[in-house]
């Protein structure tokens, strides 16, 4: 449920309502919204119907309303306004189109920068790499780990652009924490609920893949848990789903852009790379996320993509992600956004 707090209540009056919750065991997180003051109630209690009436009499209290849906701190229910999360002068659930562009794995100093540069150049305002890979054969590449990060990290000193980079468990998030701008759990983790409480905890931006097989409310029963710490600055990404078609690495559910901005307030970006596997698919799959409404894009850009260690059918080339962010700008600016410039 939430209480919605009259516009003229008082920080005693919301106090009040929020010791009267854990008093009964269970958690109110605020929403200080323009107009009002709204109180997420979460937890287990039994004799929730006589709470709800005892609350509703209380000081301040304009209404208790029972929130329908499984997810709460997600809901549009218990925040109307979109999120906006500002990330190193970038802001993220806005008018803004955001781009995050970068290779899959970090391999190399050189590749690295190289990509920073040519995808800074080209107008992405994110820079992202994963470092600690999460990977389906145990052969294949798992990333460079610290030294990873360090690389990530000269690049973000030269180029100014904040970085996105995976963390894979919750043992790695306070050394993971330490470089990135923006935490990403993948969709292998989506359910990793030890990890998902670990972000929670971390005071950093958390970007939430969704999972390859979870379903929208499963998708945003996994965001309740970061929420559920205090952390309220979370991004979803949507980057396609286990489908019966082979043609595609998988299918980019394109409708759940518009589908999360009905159901929450969080920010949604897609990610055409991983939602296709195919890099030409990619810019027709992003042009295609923008003009539903997505807030920004996760791009594969590789220099090489023939000789990429992670991923490279996926990556684009410079030139191609030149081609792909020429062609965003008029796409974002029929749908009312254009795109983030770093700093701008
Ligand atoms: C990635 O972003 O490189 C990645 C591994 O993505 P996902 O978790 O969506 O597979
Ligand atoms: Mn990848």
């Amino acid at each position: 449920m939430i209480v919605v707090m009259d516009k003229d209540s008082g920080d005693d009056e919301i106090a009040q309502v929020v010791k009267r919750l854990e008093a009964a065991g269970l958690k109110g997180h605020l929403s200080k919204g323009v107009e009002r003051t709204v109180i997420g109630v979460v937890g287990v209690a039994t004799g929730l119907p006589e709470l709800r009436e005892s609350l509703a009499l209380m000081p301040g209290v304009e209404n208790v309303v029972p929130i329908s849906k499984p997810y709460k701190l997600s809901s549009r229910e218990f925040k109307a306004e979109d999120t906006v999360i500002e990330v190193g002068g970038v802001s993220i659930g806005g008018d803004q189109v955001v781009v995050m562009a970068g290779p899959c794995a970090v391999e190399s100093e050189e590749q690295v920068m190289s990509t920073a540069r040519a995808v800074k150049a080209a107008g992405a305002s994110v820079l992202r790499g994963g470092a600690f890979k999460p990977s389906t054969s145990p052969y294949s590449f798992r990333g460079l780990g610290e030294e990873g990060l360090k690389i990530l990290a000269h690049a973000k000193a030269e180029t100014g652009l904040p970085l996105v980079t995976e963390v894979l468990t919750p043992g790695d998030v306070e050394l993971v924490a330490r470089y990135a701008d923006i935490l990403q759990v993948g969709a292998r983790n989506m359910q990793n609920f030890i990890l998902l409480d670990e972000v929670g905890k971390a005071g950093k931006p958390v970007l939430l893949k969704r999972g390859m097989s979870a379903t929208i409310q499963e998708w945003l029963l996994a965001v309740e848990y970061v929420l559920s710490q205090g952390n309220r600055q979370v991004v979803l990404c949507e980057r396609g789903i286990r489908t019966f078609e082979t043609h595609t690495r998988n299918t980019l559910d394109v409708s759940a852009v518009p589908s999360i901005q009905k159901l929450s307030h969080l920010p949604i970006i897609a990610d055409p790379s991983h939602g296709t596997g195919r890099w030409e698919l990619v810019t027709p799959m992003a042009l295609a996320s923008v003009a539903a409404g997505a807030h920004g894009l996760l791009i594969e850009v590789h220099p090489t993509p023939d000789t990429a260690l992670k991923d490279g059918a996926q990556s684009l080339t410079f030139a191609h992600f030149d081609e792909l962010m020429a062609r965003l700008a008029p796409v974002a600016a029929a749908v009312g956004r254009r795109l983030a410039l770093k700093g701008a």
